[in-house]
């Protein structure tokens, strides 16, 4: 709005000042060129010592085109002399004109104005015979000629003013109605994601600053609509994974409850397997729980961490599942490779690689797990000679609830989100995971690489 007023102010500026400026011009101008014929005049009456009706008439007789509408001489009580005008002429009479006396009073006068038909000028001065004035000269002009230039002018300009007036209206209305609607449907892809329809794009063209705040607004949708991808696949797959052995528990009480007559042996091997059910509901959700807490904010604070204790820990508790499954466990640690991290968060990390070696591993199997430092970096490497990963699933193996032996899996107790856990404590750290196959032989190589903590060599 506020421009449109600019504009308008403009256009009255340009419609007045060049008006003014041009009159003013024509009023200087003709101040020149009545002042030099009037100073023609006074040179033709030079050398008169008195005027008279007659020595004036005779001195002006041959007097040239002088371009003014009319000249009148005067004595000096303003009696006219001579008047070059021919339907009304003064002669005879006194000329009560202002220049007149102020000229009489010794006084150089001129007067102009302009009343959008003509320039009306006059100009008066006095005739001096030896420092003594003896009459009046006046000149009274009329100009219509440059009246018309000007008005023609003026009304050139009102013209433009109107056509760019219009054109700037038309203009603003058309680019403030692009403006709303662009807007608008902005606003009305906010509100759709707003109430959760992910799948909503703004779709506004362009390059303009709109266009990139719905380029900027449709990027932000991509993401939430990834993540609720995500979590959504979450929920599903956790709700899956809680329901098999909700289902598995049911079926054994059920069985339990309906069966007349069971012995007490078949009992205990219900209620065993109900108690391995529940351990692995267990199992799930402690798994959740954790992945949900890296998921937050909030993580415990990170110390300076030596590797080396927590993979003696691991190894004495893992030492009785690898024993019952003729695993052999082995390992070597740098005392340098410090991390900067949680001793609960180093721990599961190396639990996590290290149960999966065993769980994936055939009899009389190893697990070698190695810690080194690596320039900046504490890298550990988990690797055994199990069944191996087949190449298609590499890289889905990180992702939650992925196994690719869905029945192996949960024989050997997994809950799919074992190297998920991993993956994420690791990102957040600062860190990194990889899988690749063993290069002698068949079986996995896990390694991670985390930044090693300043000051770390303790
Ligand atoms: P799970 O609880 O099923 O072990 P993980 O997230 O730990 O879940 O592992 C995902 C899948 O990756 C496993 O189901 C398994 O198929 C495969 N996997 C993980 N570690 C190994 C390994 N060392 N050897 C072979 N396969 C493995």
């Amino acid at each position: 709005m506020s421009y449109i007023v600019i504009i308008l102010a403009v256009l009255v500026l340009l419609n007045s000042y060049p008006l003014l400026v041009s009159q003013n011009l024509v009023f200087r101008s003709k101040q020149t060129s009545m002042n030099s014929s009037v100073k023609m005049i006074e040179s033709s009456l030079s050398g008169l010592a008195q005027l008279t009706t007659e020595n004036v008439g005779q001195a002006l007789s041959d007097l040239r085109e002088t371009g003014v509408s009319r000249i009148i001489v005067t004595d000096t009580a303003g009696y006219v002399l001579y008047d070059t005008r021919e339907t009304g002429n003064a002669q005879g009479m006194y000329a009560f004109y202002t220049e007149v006396a102020q000229a009489l009073d010794g006084n150089d006068a001129y007067f102009c104005r302009y009343d959008s038909e003509a320039f009306l000028s006059r100009c008066a001065q006095p005739v001096v015979y030896r420092n003594q004035i003896i009459g009046a000269i006046f000149a009274y002009e009329y100009d219509t000629e440059q009246a018309r230039l000007l008005q023609s002018f003026q009304k050139n300009l009102a013209t433009i003013s109107v056509i760019v007036g219009v054109l700037v209206l038309l203009l603003s209305v058309l680019l403030s109605r692009l403006f709303t609607r662009q807007i608008s449907d902005l606003l009305q892809a906010i509100r759709s994601v707003r109430e959760g329809a992910y799948s909503r794009r703004a779709n506004v063209r362009g390059t303009d600053e709109i266009a990139q705040i719905a380029a900027e607004f449709n990027s932000l949708t991509d993401r939430l609509q990834t993540t609720e991808n995500a979590r959504r696949r979450f929920v599903s797959d956790a709700s899956h994974e809680l329901k098999t052995p909700l289902a598995g528990i049911r079926l054994l009480t059920d069985s339990i409850l309906q069966t007349d007559e069971m012995d007490g042996t078949t009992v205990r091997e219900f209620v065993t397997d109900i108690g391995q059910e529940a351990e692995r509901l267990s199992r799930i959700t402690e798994d959740l729980l954790r992945l949900t807490r890296l998921d937050s904010d909030n993580v415990d604070r990170p110390a300076v961490i030596p590797v080396k204790p927590v993979l003696e820990r691991v190894v004495r508790m893992l030492g009785m599942v690898a024993r019952e499954k003729e695993v052999s466990i082995s390992w070597e640690a740098d005392d340098r490779a410090v991390v900067m991290t949680t001793e609960d968060d180093i721990h599961q990390i190396l639990y996590n690689l290290m149960e999966n070696g065993i769980k994936y591993s055939s009899q009389m199997g190893f697990v070698h797990t190695a810690v080194t430092v690596e320039g900046e970096a504490v890298v550990i490497r988990v690797e055994d000679n199990g069944i191996g990963i087949p190449d298609e699933d590499m890289e889905h193996i990180f992702d939650r609830f992925y196994r690719v032996d869905k029945m192996r899996s949960r024989q050997v107790g997994g809950t799919g989100l074992g190297l998920s856990i991993v993956r994420d404590t690791v990102v957040r750290r600062g860190g990194t995971v990889a899988v690749e196959h063993r290069k002698s032989g068949r079986g996995s190589v896990f390694t991670v690489r985390l930044p090693l903590a300043e000051g770390g060599e303790l």
